[in-house]
């Protein structure tokens, strides 16, 4: 289905991700968008004046036909989420997403919905085949037998076979991405639910300004992992909607880099270099993980592919402007 000219519809518009894919739907063409979230205006990270911009809690399923009236095409990305440190600690609030995927995939069909696009995690994938840092990518056909991250990995995992089953049962066109994780300007850098690229660039420039040339990493710094920026995220979103890829694929970089590295990239930029002190009782997730993206290429001809030093630089200078204004994370 494609994007221009249809009605659309973005769940979790005032956050990191949705809060882009506005601005890349309406430069996609398409009519409209709807944008809701459940944060108020203030605490959105973008808010497009072009948008039909409603504040509703998603879990609730009339907030959900409200979202869903009229529309031809849903991005359903609302989620209580974070980094490691939140979803390792928050297991409960990250399963009662399950109340927003459902209500929503219900809604979007009820009010006869062309198209819905879900959006999954790479927390999906078996742990057992993440033990090693010296990771071989992710296949798709990776995320079974199921041992997904405990609760955030299941809930998604549950919620993309909803939309496999609505598809298959109901004839909802959904479209199902499993982001690794992305990163880039205008999203949490800071509060406890920033993931590492946005928290060692905070980390980082802090310390630059501080002058206190330290830093804590959590684990040993040797966990490996991939980023993905957040362009070649809204333009995977965007690609993979508009395909007829029907399985769950992969949607991230395959450029695979320790945290060590990921500190040197962003040492590197700053300009400083810290004395490292590691925190292995912190929160570390699985030891290596990254993205087989043979799928991807196969039926998209293309995979995320901004260098990592380019997009954390775009980031960090970001970060640092927020820093520098003394504002507080959203
Ligand atoms: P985010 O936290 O910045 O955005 C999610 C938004 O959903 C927030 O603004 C939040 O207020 C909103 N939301 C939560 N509960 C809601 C409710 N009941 N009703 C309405 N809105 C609600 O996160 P993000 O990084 O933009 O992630 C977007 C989606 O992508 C999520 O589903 C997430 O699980 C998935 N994802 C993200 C990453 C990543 O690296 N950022 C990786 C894998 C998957």
């Amino acid at each position: 289905m494609h994007i221009r000219g249809q009605k659309t519809l973005v769940c979790g518009a005032g956050g990191f991700i949705g809060g882009h894919l506005v601005n890349t739907l309406f430069a996609e063409g398409a009519a409209s968008v709807r944008a809701v979230d459940i944060k108020p205006f203030e605490e959105w990270y973008q808010v497009n004046g072009g948008a039909d911009n409603r504040v509703l809690d998603l879990q609730l399923r009339e907030s959900c036909l409200e979202a869903a009236e009229g529309v031809d095409a849903v991005f359903q990305l609302a989620a209580d989420m974070g980094g490691m440190g939140f979803i390792e600690n928050n297991k409960a609030l990250c399963m009662l997403s399950v109340l927003t995927n459902t209500h929503m995939i219900l809604a979007s069909r009820e009010a006869g919905v062309k198209g819905f696009f879900y959006s999954s995690s790479a927390c999906v994938y078996n742990g057992d085949k993440q033990t090693n840092p010296d990771v071989v990518a992710l296949k798709e056909e990776d995320a079974y037998p199921a041992l997904p991250e405990d609760g955030y990995g299941w809930e998604k995992l549950f919620s993309e076979r909803m939309c496999r089953h609505f598809r298959e049962d109901f004839g909802l066109e959904t479209r199902v991405a499993r982001f690794h994780n992305v990163y880039g300007p205008l999203g949490t850098w800071m509060g406890g639910r920033e993931k590492a690229p946005a928290a060692i660039s905070r980390k980082v420039l802090e310390a630059k300004h501080s002058g206190k040339h330290e830093i804590e990493i959590w684990g040993d710094g040797h966990q490996t992992r991939s980023f993905m920026y957040i362009d070649d995220c809204t333009k995977g979103v965007v690609d993979i909607f508009q395909s007829d890829i029907l399985e769950a694929i992969n949607l991230g970089s395959s450029e695979l880099v320790s945290i060590n590295q990921l500190v040197d990239i962003a040492e590197d930029i700053a300009g400083v270099r810290l004395k490292r002190n590691y925190n292995l009782s912190a929160p570390r997730g699985v030891n290596g993980r990254n993205s087989d993206n043979t799928l991807i290429r196969r039926y998209l001809g293309w995979e995320p592919s901004i260098r990592l030093r380019d997009g954390m630089e775009k980031t960090m200078a970001w970060i640092e402007e927020q820093m520098l204004a003394g504002v507080a994370s959203k």
